[in-house]
Parts: structure tokens; sequence; C-alpha cells
């Protein structure tokens, strides 16, 4: 079809073949998947995944790639649903579903963060994202691309760093490098806190100035007995610690309130 890309929904269309089939191979569609994707734009992954899937659901906002969609795809092979994937109720899909999508880079951290809150109902995600927001996703303590996003990530889902694709794999190019990242909800979560919104609370206080120590960031939270108690040092940065840090200091604060 022809489709002026249109930039405020992030449109830029995978065209390599060559990297969208090695994405489907990293996907590895079965037939029965309850599988969702989200922007499936001119269908350059939705294509081939409903070449592996008895059904796939869409989930797309640009309306003129609805009304494309709704006369191209064959009857019954697809569900479309015409919806900002923000405000989108995942659990019309099913109780256990996998999602895929190349995603609109301008709201990739919603998305995600909409997607945290469902993890229960999630097998796997698989998505192409802006290389930095990958590389922050994975990224390990002590390192410059660690923060808010990677604790909070790495609370509920392991994930690995699949394929570095570069801007010409699109049209248009994006402007920056992508990156196409598995993430698999742990079906017990190896630091649970006691109180989530709690934990967020820290972390987000803590890398709020992620150049104070955590005796500055966390003050009001946790006094110097805490961190003495927790054997952590205050003069330490946020970016020092690990998820299972973040978890054992919300934790010694919700037991003290
Ligand atoms: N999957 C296609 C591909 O790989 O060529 C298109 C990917 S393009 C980067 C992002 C897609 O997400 C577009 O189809 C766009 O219209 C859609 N999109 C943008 N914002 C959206 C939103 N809030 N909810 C649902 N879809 C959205």
């Amino acid at each position: 079809m022809k489709h002026q890309a249109k930039k405020r929904f992030g449109q830029n269309f995978l065209t390599d073949q060559a990297i969208i089939q090695s994405l489907i191979t990293a996907i590895h569609p079965n037939t029965e998947d309850l599988m969702v994707e989200i922007g499936p734009g001119l269908g350059a992954m939705t294509q081939p995944l409903i070449r592996h899937l008895d059904h796939l659901h869409v989930v797309e906002i640009d309306r003129d790639i609805i009304q494309w969609m709704q006369g191209f795809y064959p009857a019954g092979k697809i569900t479309i649903h015409n919806s900002d994937v923000l405000k989108f109720d995942f659990g019309l899909i099913g109780p256990r579903i996998r999602v895929v999508g190349n995603l609109p880079y301008n709201i990739s951290s919603p998305i995600l963060f909409k997607l945290l809150e469902n993890t229960a109902q999630i097998i796997d995600m698989h998505f192409m994202l802006q290389k930095e927001v990958v590389e922050r996703m994975v990224a390990q303590p002590s390192t410059p691309e660690y923060g808010r996003l990677s604790v909070m990530l790495q609370y509920r889902l392991q994930m690995e760093y699949l394929i570095t694709v570069p801007p010409e794999a699109f049209d248009p190019a994006p402007k920056v490098e992508s990156a196409f990242v598995r993430c698999i909800p742990y079906e017990t979560l190896p630091y649970p806190a006691t109180d989530e919104a709690l934990f967020a609370k820290v972390v987000t206080a803590a890398f709020g100035q992620r150049r104070k120590t955590l005796r500055n960031t966390l003050k009001g939270l946790l006094d110097d007995a805490g961190f003495t108690a927790l054997g952590i040092n205050p003069q330490l940065r946020a970016e020092n610690l690990g998820v299972a840090e973040f978890v054992d200091i919300s934790n010694f604060i919700a037991a003290a309130s």
C-alpha cells in the first residue's frame, strides 16, 4: 500500500528481509501461540508471523493502516484492535500471551512500564527498540547505562540483547541504531519486594539525582542506622546497587514502618 510514514506515530517500517527473518527466527512462533503484535504497520513482521501462527492479534493506532489491513489479511487469520496500545487491555487476548513488536520509539518506555504491570499474563516479549534503550534495559550496576529502567525491568524480567539493527534496515531510516531484545518474566521473583510501590519509590528517589550519594537521595527514607543494619555504604550512589540491594532497602523500610 502507498503510505506516507507518520512521524507522530513513530513509523519506521522494517524493509530488510534478512533482518526480518532473523527476528522471526528469534521469536520462534509456534502455531498455537496466543500472540499479540504491537504496531503491525504495513506488516513487515505480521506477514511472516501469520505464516507460522493459526491466529495473531494486532494493536494499531493508525486508522489508515487499520483500513488497509482489513482488506489485506485473510479473514479469521488476525484480530485487529484499533487502539492506542497504552490504553489497550491485554487481558482481552487471553490468560497466557506472547507479545512482539517493532515499537514506536517515542513511547517505548511507557509501553514497557505498562507491560510490566501485566507480566503475570505474559510468557515472553520480543521488541525492537532504540539500541540505547535496550542497552539501558540490560545494563549491569556501575556502568553509565545502568539506571531506573534497568532496575525496574530487571526486577521482573530476564532480558537478552539479541540483535543490533542498523538504520538502513528501515524506511524511513531512524536517526539511531536499533536492537532486538527478548524479555521473559520470572515465574518466581528472585528478590521479591514486600511493598512494590515502596520499592519503586526507593529506586526513583535513588536515581533522581544519580550523582548524589544514597545518604542524600534516600534522606527521609533511610537513616545511617538503617544503612549500617543493611551493610550498605551510604556514600555509594544508586548506580552501584543491584536489584537485590534495592529490594533489601525497601523491605527494611517496609518492616520498620
Ligand atoms: N511493525 C511495523 C514494521 O516493523 O515495519 C511498524 C513498526 S513502526 C516502528 C511502529 C508502529 O506502531 C506503527 O505502525 C505505528 O502506527 C504504531 N503505533 C504508534 N503508536 C502507537 C500506539 N500508541 N498504539 C498502537 N500502535 C501505535
